[in-house]
């Protein structure tokens, strides 16, 4: 039996399986602690559980570290007290954190309530941890920009403090920072630091399953390991899988399935359910296939950790919360053209074969028109943001859980309808899913002068997803992509633009009353570009505890299994701060379990 800590986490530990369930025979591998996962939470995770004297290993599968925080801006919302905000007098504290984070009485600018069905188990865990975790990240080589925290980046970080802090990424290579973003600054360095530190790393595997053994009436049954599977990447037209960046404490393994055994604990770590179709219509049907996910296509959150947790008894919690008219949830593209358009790649990115183009970044919304795949208008252009939730001073003067806060609000539903007008498109949506089809982005060529936009691959995908012609209804025509359900008609679009280009001339949109619309489309090449909506965030997930310890459907703990992050529900925040926090708290009760006393 793994005990304490163990300077070699791939020994092969055979002759255990002691459990009554169904255990295999030989384990392939061991250690204490198992993470899978290596994004936001499973670093910390393993950082924190190797801390503590465990051995870990970390089952990932991708072919690199990373997951959605790799790509990620690298803004981390972390308060409560952190050394940061008292070198720059700003006043915070776990209480306060806890507070904000519960209030009813908040909502948002669409009417969204951000706190409201939090689980106070879950932030009381987050409130206690949140400035350890910001300090945890610090001393593991995170370096974060010498400012003041802020509201930059910030989605529902509460109204008492300033929380958010922006990681530093200086080399911008597309092989360490796949999307060149900031998000690097803050997974790199945990990387190299959970290497240097022996947390070894099974890349290329996909964990299937969880191993609980049998219960009785007085043995709920422990979680004593996984399988994996091996799923190399590799690019288009080549078999050499994909490598990692770094290479150190990686684990050997080419053999197609696993059984890996966790001593102590598995951290689930998986980054969500935004990727799988099925799982996400369960909380907005509206959200079919033609629906992308921001992470998409470096990584793929299938929901494989609830679903594996699922068959051996575990929750789901705080559902309400993945309603995606909450904030952010599901966003407007903001690079044009390309299938994976939540922002434009790093021309140098090892997976651009698979995205397939970097995608066009709109500086002005004036410059072209939506239309839905009938060819029609259906919104303003220039008002597809989302509420970024409630954040420091928004209310003011805020008074803790009064319903009077509400008064102050900036309520304005009509800007944070834009989604609700693209997914909902009735008009265009047919048998068998009624889908709405895809958003295409209709421009001419002086909208491409005055945006500097060079279209042509790599930098847009004419297979599918960007289209031009030197007459409207050519491209119409033209337009061929797999969630297009039926031909656009070109009459149709050639009706839209002429349309427009009257409100141009007024500079009244009579349709949807966009600002003054001022360019119109005349000059020839025209232009349709892929500019669908996607799926950002999952914000419910496996029910947890404060220590992030799994439960079942009879609120009892499953001994030997913990989670945290987006996989993890009871907790509405975008992003890094929960999942680093809750990967922090995972690793340190994880490594203090005691199984066999
Ligand atoms: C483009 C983009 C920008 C963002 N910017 C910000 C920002 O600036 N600030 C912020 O706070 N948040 C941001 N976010 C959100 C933030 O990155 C995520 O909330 C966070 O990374 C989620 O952490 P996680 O650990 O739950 O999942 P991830 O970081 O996605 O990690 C999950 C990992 O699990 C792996 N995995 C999944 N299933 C399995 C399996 N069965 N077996 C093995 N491995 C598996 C995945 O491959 C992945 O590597 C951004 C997200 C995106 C996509």
């Amino acid at each position: 039996m793994t005990t304490g800590r163990s300077d070699d986490a791939t020994n092969v530990v055979s002759a255990l399986g002691s459990g009554t369930g169904p255990t295999p025979d030989n384990w392939d591998l061991a250690a204490d602690v198992v993470v899978i996962g290596a994004g936001a939470t499973g670093l910390p995770a393993a950082i924190a559980a190797r801390d503590a004297g465990a051995s870990v290993i970390v089952v990932e599968a991708n072919y690199d570290i990373g997951g959605h925080a790799i790509l990620s801006g690298g803004n981390v919302p972390l308060g409560g007290g952190t050394s940061a905000q008292r070198k720059y007098g700003i006043k915070d504290s776990p209480d306060l954190v806890f507070a904000d984070l519960t209030d009813w009485s908040i909502v948002q600018p669409n009417g969204w309530p951000d706190y409201r069905y939090n689980d106070r188990a879950v932030m009381r865990g987050f409130a206690d941890h949140c400035a350890a975790t910001y300090e945890f990240l610090v001393a593991n080589g995170v370096t974060f920009k010498d400012v003041p925290p802020d509201n930059v980046g910030a989605h529902s970080t509460g109204n008492s403090a300033p929380r958010e802090n922006h990681a530093v990424w200086t080399d911008g290579t597309g092989l360490a920072s796949p999307s060149g973003r900031a998000g690097a600054g803050l997974v790199r360095p945990l990387e190299a630091s959970a290497r240097a530190k022996g947390v070894k790393f099974l890349l290329n595997h996909k964990m299937t399953s969880l191993i609980r053994t049998a219960s009785s009436s007085t043995n709920p049954g422990r979680v004593v390991g996984i399988t994996a599977q091996y799923t190399p990447r590799t690019l288009p037209g080549s078999t050499t899988p994909l490598q990692s960046y770094r290479s150190e404490g990686n684990i050997d393994s080419t053999k197609p399935s696993v059984a890996i055994r966790a001593a102590k604990a598995v951290i689930l770590a998986t980054g969500g359910s935004t990727s799988n179709v099925n799982f996400r219509r369960m909380f907005d049907p509206r959200l079919t296939e033609v629906y992308q996910t921001a992470g998409e296509p470096y990584t793929f959150q299938d929901a494989s950790g609830e679903l594996a947790a699922m068959a051996i008894g575990a929750s789901l919690w705080g559902l309400g919360n993945q309603i995606l008219e909450n904030g952010d949830g599901i966003r407007t593209q903001r690079a044009l053209g390309a299938r994976y358009n939540y922002f434009a790649w790093d021309v140098n990115s090892p997976i651009l074969p698979l995205v397939r183009a970097a995608g066009l970044e709109v500086k002005d919304w004036q410059n072209l028109i939506l239309v839905n795949q009938l060819g029609q208008r259906f919104y303003d252009e220039t008002k597809g943001d989302y509420p970024n939730g409630n954040l420091y001073n928004e209310f003011n003067p805020y008074r803790p859980g009064d319903y009077r806060n509400n008064a102050s609000i900036d309520y304005n539903p009509t800007h944070y309808n834009f989604f609700n007008a693209a997914v909902a498109m009735n008009a265009a949506s047919g048998p068998p899913d009624y889908a709405a089809g895809p958003i295409w982005a209709i421009f001419d060529a002086e909208a491409v002068t005055r945006e500097q936009w060079q279209v042509a691959p790599p930098y847009v995908d004419p297979d599918g997803y960007f289209f031009s012609a030197n007459t409207l209804a050519e491209l119409a025509a033209a337009i061929k992509n797999p969630y297009q359900a039926k031909p656009m008609d070109g009459a149709t679009l050639q009706a839209t633009v002429a349309r427009y280009n009257t409100f141009v001339d007024t500079g009244t949109d009579v349709d949807f009353g966009k600002y003054r619309p001022q360019y119109r489309i005349q000059t020839p090449p025209f232009y349709a570009a892929w500019a669908t909506p996607l799926v950002h965030d999952t914000r419910a997930g496996l029910r947890i505890n404060a220590r992030c310890q799994v439960m079942d459907m009879q609120g009892q703990v499953i001994p030997g299994l913990y989670c945290g992050g987006e996989s993890a529900g009871g907790f509405n925040q975008h992003g890094l701060g929960r999942c680093t926090a809750q990967g922090y708290i995972a690793g340190k009760y994880a490594a203090a379990e005691r199984p066999e006393a």
